[in-house]
């Protein structure tokens, strides 16, 4: 790989004030911060290594959901449930125990696709609605189409970098909203909401592998409903079962200790400094230099054009006359990773993580940082 100037980007050494303290903008696996490993290393007395049905791992799993519901602010009736699979698992236990019988969805990326084709080629649910937008933008449902027992929302695209505002459509239909990369760093309404969904590798600063689900009275009420109406359900897949072993701080089979505790972590110290107001003024604050830098350049352009639907937790920045392969290339060399844009997007574009994890002057850094690598290749 080489520039306009035939430079190796690799080769190039970005002057250390110029470097962000940390170095890790990527979307999932994420930063975390040095106090959850270190939590980790504590955690190996008495909790890493020992069964996952004992006192004191359902103690950190029931701290775990106590702290989710003060985060989000949940009314009562609500209950957060967790399994094992990550958020793309959800998705099919959706189909089985959320959705009666068709969903409706928005798709605007690849993520909020990949839930529209799960359910659309599940054998014993009627085809999927799709409202479609093109990446960078979000479609809107106001209103439930006829037949739609669920309407699936993203929160936030992650492989475009879009955010939309959560709304309840007209109509009877749960909304199941895939919060994996929302969850944490953006507010959201509960009275819009019955299902909001995610992983903790996102905002929540842990590992894979792990699903969470915050679920309203009517959502609980589904996944009662359609067990019992006796559909078959692989037991991987059963959200039932997952509700009753939520309900007694345990999951359905063996969970990962060592993400219960980073997630225990990140949420105490979410909590301690304010909880999600305090969140979501971070990421605001890293996004409007992000964004603000990019306006300015004369060789970056924010991807989403309109300034309403970009995220404030995932930045896209389209580049021109440079090739972002180079330029991530180059930042790699200089320990700062994982800022390149979603493959399947094809554009030539960085895409930056500002989960609460990050602080928001590495930001700063890191389009100074860009600056510089792009003022060596000579591009812009
Ligand atoms: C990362 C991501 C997923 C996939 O999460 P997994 O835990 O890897 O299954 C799904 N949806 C969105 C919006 C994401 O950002």
């Amino acid at each position: 790989m080489t520039s306009a100037t035939g430079l190796d980007p690799t080769t190039i050494t970005i002057p250390g004030e110029l470097l962000p303290t940390d170095g890790r903008f990527g979307c999932g696996p994420s930063k975390i911060r040095a106090e959850q490993a270190l939590a980790l290393a504590k955690a190996n007395a008495d909790l890493l290594g020992t069964s996952h049905r004992q006192a004191p791992v359902r103690a950190l799993v029931g701290r775990v959901r106590d702290g989710l519901s003060d985060l989000f602010g949940l009314p009562d009736g609500w209950e957060i449930l967790l399994g094992n699979g990550g958020s793309t698992l959800f998705w099919d236990a959706a189909g089985f125990g959320l959705i009666a019988e068709r969903s409706q969805h928005a798709v605007f990326g690849e993520f909020s696709a990949k839930f529209a084709d799960a359910a659309s080629r599940a054998p014993h649910l009627a085809e999927a609605v799709v409202v479609r937008s093109d990446p960078g933008t979000h479609p809107t449902i106001t209103e439930a189409a006829d037949g739609v027992d669920l309407v699936a929302l993203t929160h936030n695209e992650t492989s475009t970098g879009v955010a939309m505002p959560l709304t309840r459509p007209q109509g009877e239909a749960l909304v199941a909203v895939d919060a994996t990369s929302a969850a944490g760093g953006l507010t959201w309404d509960p009275s819009e909401v019955d299902v909001y969904y995610f992983a903790p590798q996102k905002c929540f600063a842990s590992d894979g592998g792990l699903w969470l689900a915050a679920c309203s009275p009517a959502a609980i009420d589904r996944i009662e409903r359609i067990h019992a109406s006796g559909r078959w359900v692989p037991a991987s897949l059963d959200l039932h079962l997952a509700l009753e072993n939520s309900r007694a701080n345990q999951t359905t089979n063996t969970p990962a200790l060592a993400t219960l505790v980073l997630l225990d972590e990140q949420l105490r110290w979410m909590l301690d400094h304010g909880g999600l107001d305090w969140c979501a003024e971070r990421c605001r604050s890293s996004a409007t230099t992000l964004y603000g830098w990019a306006e300015a350049s004369a060789y970056a352009t924010p991807f989403v054009a309109d300034p309403a639907q970009r995220s404030e937790v995932v930045g896209t920045i389209d580049l021109t006359g440079v090739d972002a392969n180079a330029v991530c290339a180059a930042l790699r060399a200089n320990h700062i990773v994982d800022t390149d844009s979603y493959r399947k997007l094809g554009r030539n574009q960085v895409r930056i993580a500002m989960f609460p994890a990050v602080d928001p002057h590495d930001i700063t850094q890191l389009t100074r940082c860009i600056d510089h690598v792009v003022g060596r290749l000579g591009g812009g």
